[in-house]
């Protein structure tokens, strides 16, 4: 069912009005009409009421109609005007059309036809403007959100690179720190070492064996804590990338050896079995002596810290003629799984209570995992809790290769 149309009739000639009524209602258009009779009036109307459209005569006793239409923009009245012209104003319907009406008729062309016809599209193309206006209105509020939105974002992305600016800042002086704290705690620490050392000689005067084990506890403890600096300068020297690899050829064999010797002591204090085995064709390799010597020292040394009874064992064989692996095995405490994933980051120990059993910085496995990719090689851990953990590397025999 059609809707009932308001209509603004504007018209000082009421026999134009009844010609108006008359097509309508022979057209059997639905309309309610509100009649003016001159621009004054038709302005007081169309500021007080929404009409659908106006069915505006050009020639009004006090505005012509381009000057309504002129004063309908400038109030913002949005309605479909449709302006009826005299015989031989097809200029003006030029210019009214320009001025914005929606169609223009000849007063002598009014008929039940035409009329209904041109107020049926003025409205139609009026809603159909209508509708395209909001959605106008509302694509461009949806853009002001997103520009709005890029903005924040954009503030928030320049707030995290400062941030980690920041951070990368604090992480340098941290190294940094590092660095030189260990640099001059290790001056004096090789000199308690070297002085306990120098009295355990007991040369010339000999010490009763009370001074003996205190010289004794003097020098483990310091030698320790000498290794712990040693740890943490190495540690921080890598992460500032500043720890230079020197690569040359030596015998991998009598590397192993020797230093499961060196710490076979430590092995023996715990009554656990040291065992090395060794399966070699070729023992030469060109790599850094003194990192994969310290990779196998920081091995061997968990593996004996953290095994109670049992065995340590240090495999070395051939992978290929090109590669070499190495394996510490041994029988102790072992690893969870929800560990084995954060044993290699630095500071990171199973347990980290003030009260743990086993002391270390949580350093090792860290130096230990960066020293074998900088020899190009690869580190990986197979454990079992409660029944020991396996170390694995494989590295280059040629590490320059
Ligand atoms: P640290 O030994 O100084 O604590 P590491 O980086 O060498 O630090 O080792 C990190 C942690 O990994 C240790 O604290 C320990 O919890 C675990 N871990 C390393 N090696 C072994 C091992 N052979 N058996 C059991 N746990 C180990």
């Amino acid at each position: 069912m059609e809707t009932t149309l308001k209509i603004l009739v504007v018209d000082d000639d009421e026999v134009d009005r009844m010609t108006v009524r008359r097509a309508l209602k022979k057209a059997g258009l639905s309309a309610e009409l509100t009649e003016a009779e001159d621009g004054a009036e038709a302005i007081a109307h169309l500021q007080g009421h929404m009409f659908d459209t106006v069915l505006l005569d050009y020639r009004l006793p006090d505005w012509d109609g381009l000057s309504i239409i002129r004063q309908i923009h400038e109030l913002n009245i949005k309605v479909p005007l449709i302006v009826f012209t005299g015989q031989g104003d097809e200029e003006i319907a030029v210019e009214i059309m320009k001025a914005g009406a929606a169609d223009y008729l000849s007063k002598t062309r009014i008929s039940s036809e035409t009329l209904p016809k041109a107020i049926r599209n003025a409205v139609r193309i009026h809603q159909a403007e209508m509708a395209a206006t909001l959605a106008t209105q509302r694509l461009r509020a949806t853009n002001e959100l997103l520009v709005l939105q890029n903005k924040e974002l954009e503030r928030q992305q320049q707030q995290i690179r400062l941030q980690n600016l920041q951070l990368q800042e604090a992480y340098r002086l941290k190294s940094q720190f590092l660095a030189t704290m260990s640099h001059e705690l290790r001056t004096p620490m090789n000199a308690i070492v070297g002085f306990s050392q120098l009295l355990l000689r007991q040369y010339p005067h000999p010490l009763t064996s009370e001074q003996v084990d205190i010289v004794q506890r003097i020098f483990n403890n310091s030698q320790n804590l000498l290794n712990m600096i040693n740890e943490i300068l190495d540690f921080s020297k890598i992460e500032a990338g500043k720890f230079e690899l020197n690569f040359h050829e030596f015998d991998l064999a009598q590397l192993v050896k020797l230093t499961a010797e060196e710490l076979r002591s430590l092995a023996l204090q715990k009554k656990i079995a040291l065992e090395v085995d060794i399966a070699l064709t070729n023992t030469k390799v060109v790599q850094d002596l003194n990192s994969l010597k310290r990779v196998i020292i920081n091995l061997l040394s968990n593996a004996i810290k953290f095994t109670e009874e049992g065995q340590v064992r240090i495999e070395v064989w051939e992978v290929n003629s090109e590669r070499v692996g190495i394996a510490v095995k041994d029988t102790g405490i072992g690893i969870s799984p929800e560990h084995l994933e954060t044993i290699f980051q630095a500071f990171r120990q199973v347990d980290q209570s003030i009260t743990r059993k086993y002391a270390g910085t949580g350093l090792g496995l860290a130096i230990t995992d960066s020293l074998v990719k900088m020899m190009h090689g690869k580190i990986e851990v197979e454990s079992q809790v409660g029944v020991g953990s396996v170390f694995r590397i494989e590295i280059p025999r040629k590490a320059n290769a």
